[in-house]
């Protein structure tokens, strides 16, 4: 037997089950996406504020670039010879945003959430976490060296459960809760303004918040869910991507210079691998500074989510979404992919979402709305789904 029969016969399986995951060569063009010829709406993409397909912003800022300004590559870590002054006023400008706190730069957010948690946490620290976390949490949690568990999706009152069972337990010098704002799959939100309550009355506790999908959409100058529910300066650790609705790539962490300091000298993402190239710096604050002033397209895309999320719920699905991530739950996963594949046919590019991504039972079709997507899209997509639904 060959050593490759042991991963040959897992991909079987996997095959098997209808949950092999492959690569599709997809082309996009503007709203569109072209999948074997077959064009589609994209309804499946992170670019919120369409701003990643916005060719003129392309040029405005190639315009701006000096050729000596196009570093394609930083050639080293930022603690060796990588930090560029590209770096520091991107620094700059999120802690001018962010109320004056600290601010950090990561090559991803996925560098940023494996990275940060091992760097801070010991034995003596505890992590209380959504159970729906991003799989880069997870990661990171696994990494370091504190207790972990976790807690019911979105259930504050078991948080405080677990709190108060903990709190007062000399093993521990620290409890970091860590969520997300806006959860990537079901698209609904955690409370914000009662988890920095519930922080104020336990002395140990740190707040870590990625707002992944929240930056760029919400607040009115797109600082996300912190910025909207005026929390920004209670969240120990507020993190994000630029990667979705910013159009860029890289991960943030805005925080106490302390901390920013400390992960440092401790966090071994950001001191051994080589830094983002200063040109996606310098695009990076471009948009981000665009971004502030486009309340106007985040209003737009708060009007047309409420009304899917309204429609979708009229047809009779379950829909726990509150944002523009929109999930319409099916249940069951054969189900669920077929109605992926006629809504497809049908011209809109929508993903099914299967265990083990989600709870068995939870197979859902995942619409991610964009500012480039109007009513009328959505009136048409909902006729079909109505109409698939009488069908099956
Ligand atoms: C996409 C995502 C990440 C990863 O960010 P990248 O910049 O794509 O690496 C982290 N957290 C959440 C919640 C995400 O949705």
């Amino acid at each position: 037997m060959s050593l490759l029969d042991h991963y040959a016969d897992q991909l079987d399986s996997l095959k098997h089950q209808g949950q092999l995951r492959q690569f599709t060569s997809a082309q996009q063009d503007g709203r569109w996406i072209m999948v074997n010829d077959h064009q589609m709406l994209n309804l499946s993409s992170n670019d919120y504020l369409g701003l990643a397909q916005n060719t003129q912003l392309v040029e405005e800022f190639f315009d701006l670039m000096p050729t000596s300004a196009k570093r394609m590559s930083s050639s080293s870590s930022r603690l060796l010879t990588g930090n560029f002054a590209e770096y520091e006023a991107l620094e700059q400008a999120l802690s001018d945003a962010f109320l004056g706190r600290a601010a950090l730069l990561f090559n991803s957010g996925y560098h940023m959430n494996i990275g940060i948690l091992p760097a801070l946490c010991d034995v003596r620290t505890l992590i209380l976490s959504d159970k729906l976390i991003h799989a880069s949490m997870i990661d990171g949690i696994r990494l370091s060296k504190a207790q972990y568990y976790r807690y019911r999706h979105n259930d504050l009152t078991h948080l405080e459960q677990l709190l108060s069972q903990y709190h007062g337990d000399d093993k521990f010098d620290r409890i970091i809760v860590v969520t997300e704002s806006i959860f990537s799959m079901d698209g609904d939100e955690t409370d914000l303004k009662a988890l920095v309550a519930i922080k104020s009355r336990y002395t140990k506790v740190m707040l870590y918040v990625d707002e992944a999908h929240a930056i760029g959409v919400r607040g009115e100058r797109g600082l996300g869910c912190a910025e909207q529910y005026a929390v920004i300066a209670q969240i120990d650790f507020l993190v994000g991507t630029f990667g979705k609705a910013l159009a860029s790539v890289g991960g943030y962490l805005i925080c106490d210079p302390i901390i920013r300091t400390f992960l440092i000298n401790h966090m071994r993402p950001l001191i051994f691998s080589t830094a983002q190239p200063p040109i996606n710096m310098a695009w990076t604050q471009f948009i981000f500074s665009k971004m502030q002033d486009l309340n106007a397209q985040r209003l737009q895309l708060k009007q047309l989510s409420q009304q899917i999320q309204t429609d979708i719920r009229d047809l009779g699905y379950a829909c726990p979404s509150s944002s523009h991530i929109v999930p319409i739950i099916i249940g069951e996963a054969q189900a669920t992919i077929d109605k992926a594949k006629q809504l497809q046919q049908a011209g809109f590019y929508i993903m099914p979402v299967r265990p083990p991504t989600v709870p068995k039972g939870g197979s859902r079709l995942r619409v991610c709305l964009n500012t480039t997507v109007d009513q009328q899209d959505v009136i048409n997509l909902l006729k079909h789904l109505a109409h698939s639904s009488f069908k099956s």
